[in-house]
């Protein structure tokens, strides 16, 4: 790779890497050479089937819808929908499975087939992040180093546990409920499968799973990883569809236990549905979490955890740092530096391993992400964007931060989902953390400061499920994950996560 110094208007110099190709889009500074992750080993079938009772089958909807990859509008896959009729059949697969295999087997033989699972996924793991980096948007680097090994280490986590539930539980015996109904979205594919899937086997269940109708693919190639696994039929169902198929399978009367992670919107909906019914149910919902820097904060590491915290994953992280909360003193500074940052980042090809933020999961995304940058802006926001071209083919949205914002305006409010970042400053400790508080939303945080007691009682007022100190969005498999408010019900991951699937 040839690298060459280039001089910059203001004398100084930057590292210039010589290109082959012209570079898709990248940052004002900074030009790599194009490094395109290869495809050719990923066999991406023309169509998809139901995944019911360990085969893939025809729907009974007759119904196809395309799967494409956001970044160039091409057509991976054609997905089977599922209807009532398929839904059922789902549901009573995993039923019969429940009964006759699955609830029968011991701890010691679930966990077995758990880590033969996980062992797949490492060996397959190039392949799953390329198609879930193809059907996603989400860049190859993210995919290869958080989404696949996350996802196995969970599995890997779970497959712990199976034959030691009563020592999580001490004291009592856990059963499990029966059929675990779980409704995942488009930002974490296979790792929010993972996340539902491991516990709900471990400790005795059986699933029908839906993806997201934007990201269907890897949960379909998890669903090859099951068969060659040779998980018993029905002990895991993948159907996939829209939100029709969602609401048919949480309120079919056959399900035990509902798992859904999306929006509040839909959350809300779920819980209407199966209200008067004994299906125990956990929901992981939106956020609006917010970064406090302290002035005694180390600026630069600041700097590179926000913008780790939204603009990486195009701020498609339900628990994204899309609020900065500044102290007043250091405002300027953080904020000189944190542009500076971002016009370094380069917005392109997810494909190619030097992007760090890739496209936008869907056209209705890119347009909800586009409708409140202007409302934002109609509100009074100052905005700045980074100078970075976009590609004309797929969906995208450049890095963006909102200031002069109030508390009361939308984009404070309510979650974007997208590369948006507001900010707001504050004097006090006190005042800091009423602002932190003061949204509908409760999943996250994160605090920045040199003082090791300002965190703990920093941390210990903010209404947040998680709170990160120091560092952002850091998931490990044995940490409970979850919210307040109406960021939702019920923890997942760690020992928390398995009572939700268990009765006493
Ligand atoms: P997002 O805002 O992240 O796109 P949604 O909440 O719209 O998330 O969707 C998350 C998941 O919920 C998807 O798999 C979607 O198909 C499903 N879904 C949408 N509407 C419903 C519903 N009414 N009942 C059950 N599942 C639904």
């Amino acid at each position: 790779m040839a690298l060459k110094k280039k001089k910059t208007l203001s004398g100084g110099s930057v590292l210039k890497v010589k290109a082959s190709v012209a570079p898709l889009n990248f940052g004002t500074q900074w030009q790599y050479v194009e490094a395109l992750e290869g495809s050719d080993h990923v066999k991406i079938e023309p169509k998809y089937g139901l995944f019911i009772d360990g085969k893939f089958v025809e729907p009974h909807s007759k119904k196809y819808f395309d799967t494409i990859n956001p970044a160039n509008e091409k057509v991976l896959s054609k997905i089977a929908e599922a209807d009532a009729h398929d839904v059922n059949l789902a549901v009573e697969a995993a039923r019969r499975s429940y009964d006759n295999v699955w609830s029968k087997m011991s701890g010691k033989e679930r966990g077995k087939y758990l880590f033969r699972i996980a062992r797949i996924m490492q060996e397959r793991a190039r392949e799953l992040a390329v198609v879930e980096t193809l059907d996603g948007g989400k860049p190859i680097r993210e995919s290869k180093s958080v989404d696949i090994p996350l996802a196995a280490a969970h599995f890997f986590y779970y497959a712990g546990w199976a034959d030691k539930l009563e020592y999580a539980f001490s004291g009592r015996s856990p059963r499990p409920l029966g059929v675990a109904a779980q409704v995942i979205p488009w930002n974490f594919p296979l790792l929010m499968a993972a996340w539902k899937i491991a516990p709900a086997l471990a400790t005795g269940n059986t699933v029908v799973l839906k993806p997201a109708e934007t990201t269907p693919l890897t949960a379909l190639k998890l669903a090859e990883i099951f068969q060659e696994a040779d998980l018993p039929p029905g002990v895991v169902n993948i159907i996939t569809g829209f939100g029709a198929t969602g609401a048919e399978l949480v309120s079919h009367k056959g399900v035990n236990k509902v798992a859904f992670t999306g929006s509040t919107e839909v959350g809300k909906k779920i819980n209407r549905a199966i209200l008067g019914t004994d299906k125990r149910i956990t929901l992981e919902l939106g956020g609006k979490s917010a970064h406090l820097i302290f002035e005694d904060a180390s600026i630069d590491q600041a700097v590179e955890g926000i913008v780790n915290g939204i603009f990486f994953n195009q701020g498609h992280v339900c628990c994204a740092g899309s609020r900065l909360l500044v102290q007043e003193s250091v405002e300027k500074i953080v904020l000189r530096k944190l542009f500076d940052r971002m016009q370094t980042l380069a917005v392109g090809d997810p494909m190619d391993k030097n992007t760090d933020i890739g496209a936008i999961n869907s056209h209705e995304q890119m347009k909800k992400i586009e409708g409140y940058i202007a409302s934002g802006k109609t509100e009074g926001a100052k905005l700045f964007q980074t100078s970075c071209r976009l590609p004309s083919k797929g969906f995208w949205a450049k890095p963006t931060v909102l200031s002069e914002v109030a508390q009361s305006f939308r984009v404070v409010q309510e979650e974007i989902f997208g590369p948006v970042l507001t900010v707001q400053s504050f004097r006090t400790v006190e005042e800091g953390i009423e602002k932190a508080n003061n949204t509908p939303y409760g999943l996250a945080g994160g605090v920045w400061t040199d003082k090791g007691s300002k965190i703990f009682s920093v941390s210990s007022h903010l209404r947040a499920g998680v709170v990160w100190a120091n560092t952002y969005n850091k998931f490990d498999p044995t940490s409970p994950f979850g919210g307040y408010k109406e960021s939702g019900m019920g923890r997942e991951g760690g020992i928390s996560g398995l009572l939700p699937y268990v009765q006493f």
